[in-house]
């Protein structure tokens, strides 16, 4: 396997070609809907993927922010380049001995999929080459860009889908690596170098989605694949892995097709009338409806298309991808059969009317349109015929289990051309010598200078520089927290916050961290009890103090851990007289499960010391 990394980051200054701040916003200005059209590129043809999304025909509805900024709607043209977000992204550039071009040109990249108002995206080439050092291996740094972010899709019904023009215009910078990473691990790791020089910059912003990654994976004999917008950094070696499988297990299909002579039958067959009274399942709400249902021979296919030994990929499932990229709930093939409302009589008379031999394979492609019925069946014969040949080459999405789903054909170089709105910007010697003079601490360095000044535990300074930000550790230590207490919140407990299904990890603002921490330093609540008042507040407590309450782990003050402390000695002073010492751990156990985690450990344990020593003392004879 060779993979390929694309990191895409949004930078935390106003937007690329406007002055609007780069924050999502929940509240919406005006609303207006568009269509887009592909243009052809420079060399005049019209980009696969680009032809793909406008035979789609949909209607785009953009909802803008409360500015209802021009340039965001494409009624205005872009204002220059912001030079801010060019100074970080030509740092993230000589960070990585990258070399920066003379001069940055503006390109549009043809994107009519509606995630931007213009049709294009706007692009532009920083730096070539370079290189980056992770676990001792050399990757190869292809190239550094500048972008536009995309719009933000916020919902989609019956054809037409929405965008919020929030996240359009951000800043991106675009690092793509060379293929050198060869397993998942190394793309993790890779990744998370990667991430951790970028906020090093200081300039990022943070949270989910503020880093997405595309992952190239071909294998020997496969075709370069492209998993798209990757956002969980923890999922990039499954990703890889799993597609290195799909490609292996498509391989060995081809193989078997093409040892059995395998082919796909040129024209569908209208089979409606064939199906007679068959009401339930996908193809029986097509027959319902009056609408088409077309069989689609596959000669050679039979067991090639449903689950195979030691893969949970099968080809079945990338036929029905196809299906649902032209617009449909999917279909049903003859390996899945007799099911899904399909009895196994009328899957004989099928097979006969159809007839096909027992190596021989067929899928059912219905819907209520006939026009849309056979534009499915056309794209999945195109990719039944691409399984004889290997591997074709497509975008995937990841899916959040871990496994990807076809979602469009690869792009290529046909969608670009120059942006005739936005000046060149030459890129100074004076300006790289002062960002030469200003380069910010690499990752390595910050991590040896943690453990140096905070005597942090290497493997939580390691956390904090590539897990976390350190602007959040840098200003919590500054207000006066304990370092290894702040780096604990960070990287183990606030991670750590049970989530909700389908919501924003809990990300509080960094003034109720220390709002926090004063909480937990002056006693309020015990260390241990951190975890449990994080969830109260995640779960909607307005305040420290509340979050505290509903835990019920409100600090237990001195007199009554003493009294406490006191009573439980008592009550147990037979079993202290006679096993001394080792009595501690039991009593111990007894006071903090009476005081639910309310008062630290270690001053409950010396609390308990003293206690057994005056008892011990005091009734000596
Ligand atoms: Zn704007």
């Amino acid at each position: 396997m060779k993979v390929g990394l694309e990191v895409h980051q949004q930078l935390a200054t106003s937007k690329l070609f406007c002055a609007c701040p780069s924050e999502l916003n929940e509240s919406a200005g005006t609303t207006f809907v568009r269509r887009l059209r592909p243009a052809s590129g420079e060399e005049r043809s019209v980009d696969a993927a680009a032809a793909f999304q406008a035979a789609r025909g949909l209607a785009y509805r953009y909802e803008s922010g409360p500015s209802n900024c021009l340039v965001e709607g494409d009624e205005e043209p872009p204002r220059p380049l912001n030079e801010e977000a060019l100074d970080v992204a030509l740092t993230v550039a000589l960070l990585l001995s990258s070399r920066p071009v003379d001069e940055v040109e503006m390109m549009r990249k043809i994107v009519v999929d509606g995630s931007n108002t213009t049709g294009f995206q706007r692009t532009a080439l920083i730096a070539v080459g370079g290189s980056l050092e992770v676990g001792g291996k050399r990757h190869e740094i292809l190239s550094i860009c500048l972008e536009e972010d995309a719009a933000r899709k916020v919902g989609s019904g019956a054809g037409e889908v929405a965008y919020r023009l929030d996240r359009l215009g951000i800043p991106l910078v675009e690092i793509a690596t060379g293929p050198t990473i060869t397993t998942g691990a190394e793309a993790r790791e890779v990744a998370q170098e990667i991430g951790a020089l970028l906020r090093a910059t200081r300039r990022v912003r943070r949270g989910i989605g503020t880093i997405r990654e595309d992952l190239n994976v071909s294998t020997e004999g496969g075709h370069r694949v492209e998993v798209k917008g990757v956002q969980e950094l923890r999922l990039l070696s499954e990703y890889a892995e799993r597609e290195e499988g799909r490609q292996r297990l498509l391989l060995e299909v081809r193989d078997e097709l093409v040892r059995r002579g395998a082919r796909v039958e040129g024209e569908p067959r209208d089979v409606r009338a064939e199906l007679g009274e068959l009401r339930t399942g996908p193809v029986g709400s097509a027959v319902r409806d009056g609408g088409t249902v077309l069989a689609l021979r596959l000669p050679g296919f039979g067991g090639l298309l449903g689950s195979r030994p030691g893969s949970d990929e099968r080809l079945g499932r990338e036929l029905a991808d196809h299906a649902r990229a032209a617009g449909l709930g999917g279909l049903l093939h003859s390996d899945e059969l007799p099911g899904h409302g399909v009895s196994a009589e009328l899957l004989g008379r099928l097979r006969t009317s159809l007839a096909l031999g027992a190596q021989d394979a067929f899928v059912l492609v219905a819907d209520r349109s006939a026009q849309r019925a056979q534009r499915a069946v056309t794209a999945v014969a195109a990719r039944a015929r691409a399984a004889l040949e290997g591997i074709p080459g497509e975008t995937r999405d990841p899916l959040p289990d871990g496994r990807t789903r076809y979602s469009r054909p690869l792009p290529g170089r046909d969608r670009l051309y120059p942006e005739t709105d936005v000046p060149p910007v030459p890129i100074g010697s004076d300006r790289l010598g002062r960002l030469r003079a200003h380069l910010p601490e690499r990752p390595s360095a910050t991590l040896e200078r943690l453990v140096r000044e905070h005597a942090l535990a290497p493997e939580l300074a390691r956390q904090l520089v590539y897990g976390t930000d350190l602007d959040r550790f840098d200003e919590l230590v500054r207000q006066g927290h304990a370092p290894a207490g702040v780096a604990r919140l960070l990287t183990q407990e606030l991670p750590s916050v049970p989530g909700e299904e389908g919501k924003a990890p809990f990300d509080p603002p960094t003034e109720l961290l220390h709002e926090l921490l004063t909480a937990s330093e002056n006693g309020a609540f015990a260390k241990e009890g951190m975890p449990r008042v994080l969830a109260e507040l995640a779960l909607g407590a307005p305040s420290v103090a509340e979050a505290v309450h509903r835990t019920g782990l409100a600090g237990v003050d001195r007199d009554e851990l003493a009294r406490v402390v006191d009573r439980i000695v008592r009550e147990q002073i037979g079993l202290l007289r006679e096993r001394g010492d080792a009595a501690f751990s039991p009593l111990m156990g007894d006071v903090m499960r009476e005081l639910r985690g309310r008062r630290d450990g270690k001053e409950v344990a010396d609390e308990l010391r003293r206690a057994i020593a005056r008892h011990l003392g005091g009734s000596a004879p």
